[in-house]
């Protein structure tokens, strides 16, 4: 069966060819995330949340908001795991981001009735092609209509950085799934892709033209065929190396010593994690 790619699929690709191949290809599982990538998926763990009571006609306070938050760090944060890469960088600075993400969001919002909420962190597969050779997947947070009857398909990021308009107008991840909507919800209905960056309390919004579509679909294609054709997959430094889950094995960051550590220590996981397994098995078939 043919591959579905996906957004991060083909960002990785580009990125670092290297991280590719580990991610996808070789498929190591992550040992570690970022602290920006788990405070991420808590804030939008909490605002799906937020938008079901919100359909259910039971909007919550601003203050059960961030308890959920506060609740869910609890629940989830795990030192051994997560990272922080920035140094001198507390990790309550980290937790109150993510409540200062929150309250900005809620209070901007309130009472949520801009628009009627359609969809929830939605799971999108849909084809670039018409033989359906080449498909696509992603999770859109929110899609909603609003009150013109527009189709918007929302998007929370919690980083620092506001891209420019211009960098916007050409974004990827939320044109696709626009192609992907459109089977749905009609290809001459009105759509906007909206971000919010919760982080500096701005909405950014963007539209895409028929045209637009049609150059994403061929150049997304095309990007396919070359990371299909690929046979090497060389390791480039890129700012974001720090937060990379391979630096430990990255031919341009560790010697050849510390690769074969890493791939050691693993082996040596996998294979207690196998035993443990077994004696559980092993256990289950005396009862
Ligand atoms: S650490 Fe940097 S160069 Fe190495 S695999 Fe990760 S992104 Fe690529």
């Amino acid at each position: 069966m043919a591959t579905i790619y996906s957004h991060s699929r083909l960002s990785s690709f580009e990125n670092c060819p290297k991280q590719f191949e580990y991610r996808y290809i070789q498929k190591i599982p992550a040992a570690s995330e970022g602290i920006e990538a788990f405070v991420g998926k808590r804030v939008h763990e909490v605002l799906e949340r937020l938008y079901l009571f919100v359909g259910r006609d039971q909007i919550p306070g601003i203050e059960k908001v961030v308890d959920r938050y506060h609740k869910l760090w609890e629940e989830t944060y795990d030192p051994e795991r997560v990272r922080i890469v920035r140094e001198n960088t507390p990790l309550s600075y980290y937790r109150q981001l993510g409540e200062d993400c929150l309250r900005g969001y809620y209070l901007r919002h309130y009472p949520f009735d801009e628009s009627e909420t359609l969809g929830l962190e939605k799971r999108v597969v849909f084809p670039l092609d018409d033989a359906g050779e080449y498909r696509m997947q992603g999770i859109i947070d929110r899609i909603s209509r609003a009150r013109d009857g527009a189709i918007e398909i929302h998007d929370y990021k919690t980083g620092a950085r506001v891209p420019s308009q211009r960098i916007l107008d050409q974004d990827r991840q939320l044109a696709l799934y626009q192609i992907g909507l459109s089977r749905q919800y009609g290809h001459d209905t009105e759509y906007r892709l909206v971000w919010h960056y919760v982080a500096k309390n701005r909405t950014c919004v963007s539209t895409r033209t028929k045209e637009d579509l049609r150059k994403l679909r061929s150049d997304t294609i095309a990007r396919i065929d070359e990371i299909q054709a690929a046979t090497d997959f060389p390791a480039k430094k890129i700012s974001l190396c720090g937060w990379c889950e391979y630096k430990s094995r990255c031919p341009l960051w560790a010697s050849p010593e510390e690769v074969a550590r890493v791939e050691a220590e693993e082996a040596e996981a996998r294979a207690a994690a196998e035993e443990a397994e077994a004696v559980d098995d092993s256990q289950l078939s005396l009862l």
